[in-house]
């Protein structure tokens, strides 16, 4: 199933010309940095109109397609800003390119009560319907999407606690092994054994960004918190906030008033790392040995 019912175009020409109309061209192309994963463009058209352009190798389209699969079911839930997606595509000049184009965002100042109308958009998100989002059962997502380059699985299931121990903890345990002594190797046995044991089934699904840190939020033309690069899927929300507590925090009236809105379960403080331990491996799995000591920080201080 096409989600998106983005266009894909075999080249870039031919896309701005179906969007924008025949005889555009592009009068510059700004590189942006920031991003890890792919190269970024401000593109301005001859109307003065900016795009903003990933690119990518021609064999890692697959990231573009699991992105605008994203971004479209972070759009449908009419919550929180994004960037309006225009299409995909490959190009074959040169060596050959993949390329997604969307809205370029350009900044403005941020709102008053920024943070708490962030926490109150999110928090709708987290409570929109679900429903199209997952095949026949509650958790996972339509298709498999990426976690930083790694491969993030979303098959379905109907229970929370089996989805983040299939698809989420189990995989990078796996691939984590060649890093991991005896004790490491029998506490990830244990932990996966005895997941129901430290965590919950949520009061209801929801859509996830799944990668939300500050790199992946940017402040949009309407001066609010706009949600960019995302790796979703449906699960328990807590695994988002979690995740905006592990590479330095939001500030706390971000949690405040996330919490007015939409009370977490109680016991969230025990489960956060446990959500952590998710990213931490993935990124020990990409980036190496120096996250090894905070993996197996919370391995320990679950399993004894
Ligand atoms: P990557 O996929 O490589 O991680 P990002 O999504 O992080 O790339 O984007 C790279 C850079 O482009 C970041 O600095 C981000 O802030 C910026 N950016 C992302 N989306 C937009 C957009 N729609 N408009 C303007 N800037 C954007």
């Amino acid at each position: 199933m096409d989600y998106t019912n983005l266009q894909h175009f075999s080249s870039l020409k031919d896309a701005l010309a179906s969007i924008f109309g025949a005889g555009v061209n592009i009068v510059e192309n700004r590189r942006i940095s920031g991003g890890d994963i792919n190269n970024a463009y401000r593109l301005t058209l001859t109307d003065g109109t900016h795009v903003f352009m990933k690119t990518n190798s021609k064999e890692n389209k697959s990231f573009f397609l699991a992105e605008s699969a994203g971004l479209a079911a972070i759009a449908q839930t009419n919550t929180i800003g994004t960037p309006r997606l225009l299409c995909t595509g490959t190009d074959e000049q040169k060596s050959g390119y993949a390329f997604l184009l969307m809205e370029f965002i350009g900044r403005n100042g941020q709102t008053r009560n920024y943070w708490e109308t962030f926490a109150h958009q999110l928090a709708a998100m987290h409570q929109a319907n679900t429903e199209d989002l997952v095949a026949d059962r509650t958790y996972g997502f339509l298709q498999d999407n990426y976690i930083g380059a790694r491969i993030q699985l979303n098959t379905a299931h109907e229970s929370w606690i089996e989805f983040f121990r299939d698809c989420r903890l189990e995989p990078q345990l796996a691939d984590a092994a060649p890093y991991f002594d005896r004790t490491d190797q029998k506490r990830a046995s244990q932990l996966l054994e005895n997941l129901d044991k430290f965590l919950v089934e949520p009061e209801h699904p929801s859509l996830l960004h799944g990668d939300l840190w500050s790199g992946n939020f940017i402040t949009g033309n309407d001066g609010r918190a706009w949600l960019i690069d995302p790796a979703v899927s449906v699960g328990h929300a807590e695994a988002d906030l979690a995740m905006t507590e592990l590479f330095g925090r939001f500030p706390q009236v971000f949690y405040k008033a996330y919490q007015e809105t939409a009370p977490l379960q109680p016991g969230y403080e025990k489960r956060r790392d446990l959500y952590n331990l998710y990213h931490l491996l993935n990124h020990l799995n990409l980036f190496g040995r120096s996250y090894l000591t905070a993996v197996r920080a919370i391995l320990q201080r679950y399993v004894s």
